[in-house]
């Protein structure tokens, strides 16, 4: 289960940032989770609640905000919204899709005490 390296990232950026500021206590992390980025809400959910334990975030609520997918579609010259890699256009049926959008996974805010 990878979510669990990523949990780790996450909770590692957040007691950084946390750090930074001189906090001791960190109230809610909001993050933004796309599409396409395969990482698995409720294995994500699962993993945070596990590596935050003993942290600074150890009572930190987990907001996830998630974003479509994107691609652009080279038969219609145009872009279209997908919502798993190796998805049809869902104009034209075809397959030559870039993925433009959806991959990422990042922290938007966390809110601190
Ligand atoms: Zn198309």
């Amino acid at each position: 289960m990878h979510e669990m390296s990523l949990a780790e990232s996450v909770r590692e950026i957040v007691e950084e940032t946390a750090r930074t500021h001189g906090a001791s206590r960190v109230a809610s992390v909001r993050l933004e989770i796309g599409a396409l980025a395969m990482v698995e809400i409720d294995a994500m959910r699962f993993a945070f609640d596990v590596v935050k334990r003993g942290s600074l975030a150890d009572d930190a609520l987990l907001e996830i905000v998630e974003t479509e997918g994107s691609a652009w579609c080279m038969q219609c010259s145009k872009p279209v919204a997908i919502t798993r890699r190796g998805d049809a256009c869902p104009s034209c049926d075809g397959h030559q899709l870039q993925v433009t959008g959806g991959e990422q996974l990042r922290v938007l805010d966390i809110r601190i005490d």
